[in-house]
């Protein structure tokens, strides 16, 4: 089956796809919309069906938004700070 890339829209087909959050996105294509940083498959947050890093989604829409971030977040530490983000 091939899925689309929610970035490009173009097909994405078995051997390139890198599935993260329930979609198939180009690997290429995984990466935050706002800083351009290359992603981890399940170690990133997303809103309106656009990856971004857990920094930036932090930065736009708050720890309130839907909580991707979070919960990859918790996954890394015990706790939920912004500031730790990215301190692997
Ligand atoms: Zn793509
Ligand atoms: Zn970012």
């Amino acid at each position: 089956m091939v899925g689309y890339c929610p970035i490009c829209g173009k097909p994405v087909y078995f051997g390139e796809r890198k599935r993260s959050l329930g979609r198939d996105y180009h690997p290429l294509c995984l990466k935050c919309q706002k800083c351009k940083r290359q992603l981890t498959s399940g170690q990133h947050a997303e809103y309106d069906e656009k990856p971004y890093c857990p920094h930036c989604y932090l930065k736009m829409f708050g720890p309130k938004g839907t909580a991707f971030a979070l919960v990859t977040h918790s996954q890394w530490h015990p706790h939920v700070m912004s500031e730790c983000l990215f301190s692997v």
